[in-house]
Order: C-alpha cells, then structure tokens, then sequence
C-alpha cells in the first residue's frame, strides 16, 4: 500500500477514508493483520493493522522489509493524446521504470491541459501493482520549446521519431551508460519541421527509429522504453 506518510519502526501511519476503504472493506483485514507500506521515500515496511475503521483507522510500521530502490535517471517526455492512452502511457511508464514522466505540448499537441492528480493517482497505483518501492513524479504540461530552451547539458536525449532510418541507440549505449537520459515521444501529428530541426540540432539528441512502421504514440512509448531499458537500463 502506497501512503504519503514518513515510515520507520514505531512509526504510526494513519490512514484516510479511502485507504481504509480498500483495506478493511474490500481486502478484509482487521485489526492485527499484516501490511507492506512504502511512500516512495523510505522504502518498504512490513505494517500491522492498529486500528480499523470505516472512514479511517492506523497502521504501526515494524521493521524496513526493502530499502529504496530507485530507477535509473530516465524521464518519459511525451505529448499527451486522448485521455485513456495518456493514463496508460503513465501507467507504463511507471511499471517500466521512468524516474520522472513529463507531459509535453508541442506544436501539434491538441491538449490545452491535463489532469496532473489523476496522472500522479495512475503512477502510484502502477508502482503498487508491480511492487515498486518508487513513485516517479508526474510533471504538470510544459511546452516542449521551453524544455529545450533549458536542457541539462549532461542529459542524453532520445528523440524517436518515424522519419528517421537509423538507431543510434547502440552507438550511444556505448558511451552513455549511466547518464541522466530522456526519451522524447511525439503527437499523433508527429513534431513540426521547425521542431524536428531543433531536435537535430540539440547536441544530446540521439534520433531513434523504432522500425518502419508508424506507431500510435501510445505503443512509441512501451517500444521506446523497452529498447532503452534493453540497451542502457540495468
Ligand atoms: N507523423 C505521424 C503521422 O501523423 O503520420 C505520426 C506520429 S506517431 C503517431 C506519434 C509519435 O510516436 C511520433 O511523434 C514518434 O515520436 C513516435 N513514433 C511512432 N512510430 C515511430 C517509429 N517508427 N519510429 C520512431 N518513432 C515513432
């Protein structure tokens, strides 16, 4: 179970209606049973029920069961689509083990806003599932112009885009191992020609194709995070 409180022996974590909801209405725990509880801060702690009710209740934390396990230095950049393939390119990206997700709005990108606490909700919910011990940070909606205007100079960049042949990915796997990286999916318009230009042109920017047929944005991002992971995670 995912809570924001700080965890450590002794700790008493209280738990709020819909915690409680999920624990001792539809898991059927009672006061007694065990919980593993991580906060993505302080890694995972075996938990017992202290007290359960039915808009609330408390845990008390034993011992540490995992320390933190953080990912590699990877952002997932993508630019939001319709609302169902945005929560799951966030749901796998978090599963997939992006350190932070960053929603992006390109020249073609048609979502004015998105919903940053549902996304955030998507990544918790997706660390839990696969027994994460990390949440990565869902970033609220930045033009991608301004990310570039400010690009960390050691962060490698993966640019994946359909009009490219080549992966450079191997080339760059051997000299970029352990650098913070980035990996850049499009809109379902592709980027602009002024965009694809700056791209190019960003010293860290490694083009990636991701074979010759084109992808819904959605399927770019598990290919590119498996090819990345498979190349440069550990
Ligand atoms: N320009 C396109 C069009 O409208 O025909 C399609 C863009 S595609 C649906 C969305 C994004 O997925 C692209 O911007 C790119 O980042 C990524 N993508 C899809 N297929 C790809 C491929 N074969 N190689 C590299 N990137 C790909």
């Amino acid at each position: 179970l995912y809570v924001e409180h700080p965890l450590g022996a002794g700790q008493t974590v209280p738990l709020d209606r819909d915690q409680a909801h999920y624990l001792f209405g539809v898991m059927r725990l009672s006061a007694g049973a065990p919980v593993a509880l991580f906060n993505g801060k302080d890694g995972e702690f075996r938990a017992k029920v202290a007290e359960a009710g039915k808009r609330g209740g408390t845990l008390v934390c034993q011992e540490q069961t995992r320390p933190l396990q953080l990912p590699p230095d990877l952002w997932l950049m993508f630019a939001p689509i319709k609302k169902a393939r945005t929560d799951f390119i966030v749901e796998k990206a978090a599963e997939m083990g992006a350190a932070r997700i960053l929603p992006v709005q390109t020249e073609f990108t048609n979502s004015e806003r998105i919903r940053q606490d549902r996304l955030q909700a998507h990544a918790v919910e997706a660390a839990e599932q696969c027994g994460g011990t990390y949440v990565p940070e869902v970033a609220d909606l930045q033009k991608l112009s301004r990310l570039l205007d400010q690009w960390p100079q050691e962060r490698q960049l993966m640019f994946c885009d359909e009009a490219e042949v080549g992966n450079a990915l191997q080339l760059a796997a051997e000299t970029q191992k352990g650098a913070p990286w980035a990996i850049l999916i499009g809109p379902e318009g592709g980027f602009s020609e002024a965009e694809r230009k700056r791209l190019h042109a960003l010293p860290q920017s490694h083009v990636v194709s991701l074979g010759p047929r084109i992808l819904r944005a959605d399927t770019a991002a598990v290919a590119a995070m498996t090819l990345w992971q498979q190349a440069l995670g550990d």
